[in-house]
């Protein structure tokens, strides 16, 4: 292998509901194609985040339960994450992870879980509801479409700052009402997309392994990489 690239796994332990694992295999797969191997460790309760550590991070979704645990010990990773983040460095955040990237996500049963804040938007929860169901969402810079699974309580608003992943074609996406479906800040993206996403959404994989790409080797001749043809058979 040519590359290397060191990728976190936030809380894999303890957020990974709906295959979100799978979203590192689909990583992994194309990774191996751009003549890239990934070091992959999960970055969870009490372990340090040092964002120079990292090239790309993964943050998968979960229980509201899990989600409380998460969200006190994720303070102490707040500078860190924010600063790997502001920096521009590669993320993928999955419902829970998503959420946890916000202001707050107000729990089915009420209590507010805090999130980090290194994105501006905040989640509300609906009264004896979830959003489930397949979702298509369109990307208006890039026109790509992206197909997947939603399930999820919360109603997300997006911030300043914050242009969506997609708008809604067929699903109810970030809240059921603005017709907006995740986020793209920097170079993070959020996505209620379960499935998971990067199997079913290639070119989001390779949005993101060029990214930590360019970030890490400025000087490369990534030209493979970026010819790299993605096949999506759904
Ligand atoms: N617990 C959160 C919600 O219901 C996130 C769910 C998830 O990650 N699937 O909105």
């Amino acid at each position: 292998m040519n590359y290397s690239l060191n990728v976190a796994h936030l809380y894999g332990n303890l957020l990974n509901t709906y295959g979100d694992n799978g979203n590192l295999l689909a990583l992994k797969y194309y990774a191996k194609q751009m003549n890239t191997d990934l070091n992959i460790k999960v970055i969870s309760l009490d372990d340090e985040f040092k964002a120079d550590n990292f090239d790309l991070v993964f943050f998968g979704g979960g229980q509201d339960y899990e989600q409380l645990i998460v969200s006190k010990d994720i303070a102490s990773k707040k500078d860190e994450l924010t600063k790997y983040i502001d920096d521009g460095g590669p993320l993928l955040a999955i419902c829970g992870g998503y959420q946890l990237l916000g202001h707050y996500y107000i729990g089915a049963n009420g209590e507010k879980i805090p999130g980090i804040g290194a994105l501006d938007h905040y989640t509300l929860s609906q009264d004896n509801n979830r959003f489930i169901g397949n979702i298509l969402i369109k990307n208006k810079r890039t026109h790509e479409e992206y197909h997947g699974f939603e399930n999820h309580n919360g109603m997300t608003f997006l911030g300043k700052g914050e242009e969506p992943l997609g708008i809604v074609e067929s699903g109810h996406g970030n809240n059921g009402q603005d017709k907006t479906e995740g986020v793209i800040y920097k170079n993070v993206y959020g996505s209620y997309f379960h499935g998971p996403i990067l199997t079913r959404n290639g070119s989001l994989a390779k949005h993101l392994l060029i990214t930590a790409l360019e970030r890490k080797y400025p000087q490369a001749d990534l030209t493979q990489q970026r010819a790299l043809k993605i096949s999506e058979t759904f």
